[in-house]
């Protein structure tokens, strides 16, 4: 009972220390405290029961809580403890000058140098912390009339979205939520948490929205990570390598092995031969796999189908690697006649060769067995050339597909990665990356500050990825992501099929999800769907999340805003043959 009593009376305690804007607060503070901090009041004779009793729950709050400095307007210079470095530091009254009362009011009267020039620190920082704002003339400027800027910010942005164009360059801030300096009394008032919270909610609303009409990025949003919410309080890092501990001990490498493990089974590679590491997305898997190409190949030229991903030409440029284009069919496979080709042109120097295991706009998988069939043919042995296996869209699809060629390090080939974001339908950015251990002794160094092995492309690793993959991964399990698979390309057949038969161009792969169909005439229609184009064409990606309902609205739409656009004969559907091959197509000439 007496502690009940004890809680709720230091709860009304922490109620008047921390909620000075409420009206029970300013009453009882009109009465009892005329100006002063809560904490260095004396209870006097005639205060009521209730109040004494109040002030008595300070010495627990003291001991329990801590309060920020801010602007230092309410902290007491002569009472308070408001040098952080120094513990338990009380400012001495060596002055009689009872006019700085509080910390905040030194830098406005600039009384600090001449009282406390002895007893302050050298690492006394700047007055004024704000910079000035630089204005595009180049001047600086000084936030005066920074509401008008916005405006006509705003309306510039109405007209540049009509063009809708890339302007290189030219970076676009119309649309940015600024960052605004907190106004003295915010942590009174509450004003800035409210409007940031307005923010959020809103951006959340915009998120649902946005959620749902979804189709062309391959990213699987069904899913249900709430049990990992408590997670966001700590700073999980891997830092360095995975499989060796560093100093720092605030992360997730247990799950991340696990999670390695898991994809080491799937791409059939024992534990104690493959080396990997959970990377920040497919990307990084592709800059480290050719990387450890290049380590192991130094001379190696980098060859990949140009339906390669743009991270894989990055690469050749990050590394300054001679780096060959290989033509593709229609379907957008890489060409091995063409590559045969190009191999024997260069036959005196090793090969480093990327394959794609879905490729970004088609979704078309290279023949894995081809390649190395090719190499074989062209005179290449194993220990000349290295394959890195670009996984990042259907990595793991096409391990549950019957018809697919099998990515197996059981094969010749040297690395696999994976995007964790795509199909594993992870909501942050991340992927995976499995290569031999053999290969990293080659690249690795020794970090002594970090106590660990220097094999990984970033530094700081994000942590909570790894938990995740571990948590979707235990959900689904191979199973489950065959069941998943086997959905996706079934709807996505289902999209092709209601395509063709309305009269609309579309091809898909064989071993694939992405629809490939003639692009929408309309932007607006292209953005609502956020729809990936290229030239001719669009795509949508059939993911789990990807319902027969969500494609029948989809279909709908586009029959029906189909007939507007081309109703009066003048504009006709786009000719998508070049892209995709006569057989797919539909326009006037192909019919
Ligand atoms: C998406 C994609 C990538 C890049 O993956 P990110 O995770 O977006 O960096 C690489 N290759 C292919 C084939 C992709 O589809």
């Amino acid at each position: 009972m007496e502690d009940m009593n004890k809680a709720s009376l230091t709860k009304l305690g922490w109620k008047v220390s921390t909620e000075p804007a409420s009206v029970w607060i300013q009453c009882v503070k009109a009465r009892y405290w005329k100006g002063r901090c809560f904490f260095s009041l004396f209870p006097r004779q005639n205060n009521s029961w209730g109040w004494k009793n109040i002030l008595a729950t300070r010495d627990l709050l003291k001991k329990n809580c801590c309060f920020k400095i801010g602007d230092g307007s309410t902290v007491d210079i002569w009472s308070d403890p408001w040098i952080p470095w120094k513990e338990g530091f009380m400012a001495k009254l060596e002055l009689n000058n009872e006019s700085i009362a509080m910390v905040g009011s030194l830098e406005t009267n600039g009384l600090a140098a001449e009282i406390l020039s002895e007893n302050f620190d050298p690492t006394a920082i700047v007055a004024e912390p704000v910079p000035a704002e630089v204005l595009s003339n180049g001047d600086l400027g000084y936030g005066e009339g920074d509401e008008n800027n916005n405006n006509n910010n705003n309306n510039d942005n109405k007209t540049q979205e009509k063009k809708r164009e890339i302007v290189l360059g030219r970076n676009v801030h119309t649309t940015c939520l600024a960052v605004t300096e907190p106004e003295a009394n915010d942590e009174f008032t509450g004003d800035k948490d409210a409007y940031m919270a307005s923010v959020l909610a809103r951006y959340r609303k915009t998120l649902l929205e946005r959620t749902k009409y979804h189709l062309g990025y391959p990213y699987n949003l069904d899913f249900d990570y709430g049990a990992l919410g408590q997670l966001q309080h700590f700073s999980i890092n891997n830092l360095g390598d995975p499989f060796i501990e560093s100093n720092y001990g605030v992360h997730s490498r247990q799950f991340e092995v696990g999670v390695l493990d898991w994809f080491a089974r799937l791409w059939e590679i024992e534990k104690n031969d493959y080396w990997g590491y959970i990377t920040n997305c497919g990307t990084e898997g592709n800059l480290h796999g050719i990387l450890v190409g290049r380590e192991v190949l130094p001379d190696g030229i980098l060859y990949g189908s140009k339906e390669s991903h743009y991270s894989v030409f990055k690469a050749a440029r990050m590394y300054r690697m001679e780096c060959v284009k290989v033509e593709t069919l229609v379907s957008g496979e890489i060409d091995c006649a063409d590559f045969k080709v190009k191999l024997l042109a260069n036959k005196d120097k090793p090969a480093i060769i990327n394959v794609n295991i879905g490729t970004t706009v088609k979704g078309a998988v290279d023949d894995l067995d081809l390649v190395i069939q090719t190499l074989e043919e062209c005179g290449f042995t194993q220990d000349r050339f290295y394959i890195h296996c670009d996984g990042a869209l259907f990595g793991l699809m096409m391990p549950f597909v019957k018809r697919a060629p099998k990515v197996s390090f059981k094969k010749p080939i040297g690395s696999v990665s994976v995007s964790g974001h795509k199909f594993v339908g992870c909501p942050m950015p991340c992927g995976v990356q499995i290569t031999r251990l053999e290969h990293i002794n080659v690249l690795s160094r020794n970090v002594e500050y970090l106590a660990s092995r220097d094999a990984t492309i970033m530094g700081s690793r994000n942590g909570h990825a790894p938990i995740f993959l571990w948590y979707t991964l235990n959900r689904k399990g191979y199973k489950g992501f065959q069941k998943e698979v086997q959905k996706c390309l079934r709807n996505a057949h289902y999209l092709k099929d209601r395509l063709l038969e309305a009269g609309i161009s579309a091809m898909l792969n064989e071993l694939s999800s992405t629809v490939v169909f003639e692009r929408p005439l309309d932007e607006d229609f292209v953005r609502r769907w956020q729809l990936a184009c290229q030239g001719n064409i669009a795509h949508v990606v059939v993911m789990p999340n990807v319902t027969i309902d969500k494609l029948n609205d989809f279909l709908n739409e586009l029959v029906e805003k189909r007939s507007t656009w081309y109703q009066d004969g003048k504009v006709k559907p786009p000719c998508i043959a070049a892209d995709v091959g006569t057989a797919s197509c539909l326009c006037g000439l192909h019919k």
